[in-house]
């Protein structure tokens, strides 16, 4: 991704701190992560599932992944109808480098499932502030509705 578009943002650096902190985080939540039984099912969304929500500095490591985004992204998505997160690749996820705080911190099993709401709030906390300091909007939105907005940031409208 250039740094030049014309947000003014420098993305690349914001995005190398942001996959800085991924590091520390997977660090962080190893203790308290649980068996995941690797079937996509909690990166399928719908009225009746729980909701990725992203910071905007996410959303823009996401796409920069340069992944096709499928036809379930943004204007497709509806949130009475079950849609599965567009970076998923079959049952696994295909930009498992970028995915964020809140995939990293999810586990089907509710166990220990308070500490890693804590690591979660704290890691947040931290992309706020590389996003103050990068000048980045923000704002924590749904999934598709955060690719669609970051993607009008990238786009210039
Ligand atoms: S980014 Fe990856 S882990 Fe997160 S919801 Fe999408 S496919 Fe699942």
């Amino acid at each position: 991704m250039s740094s030049d578009l014309p947000s003014g943002i420098r993305w690349d650096a914001a995005i190398a701190d942001l996959l800085a902190l991924y590091r520390r985080l997977d660090g962080d939540i190893g203790r308290f992560a649980r068996r995941c039984r690797a079937d996509g099912e909690c990166c399928r969304f719908g009225s009746d599932r729980p909701m990725l929500y992203l910071t905007a500095l996410e959303a823009a490591a996401m796409i920069a992944a340069g992944c096709h985004i499928g036809s379930s992204a943004a204007g497709a998505f509806s949130p009475a109808a079950p849609s599965a997160c567009p970076f998923l690749d079959g049952d696994i996820c295909g930009i498992r480098e970028r995915r964020a705080i809140g995939c990293r911190t999810f586990f089907c099993d509710p166990t220990l499932e308070e500490e890693r709401r804590a690591i979660h709030e704290r890691y947040l906390r931290e992309i706020r502030n590389i996003e103050a300091r990068m000048g980045i909007p923000v704002f924590y939105l749904p999934l598709h509705e955060a690719l669609d907005a970051v993607g009008n940031i990238l786009a210039g409208k």
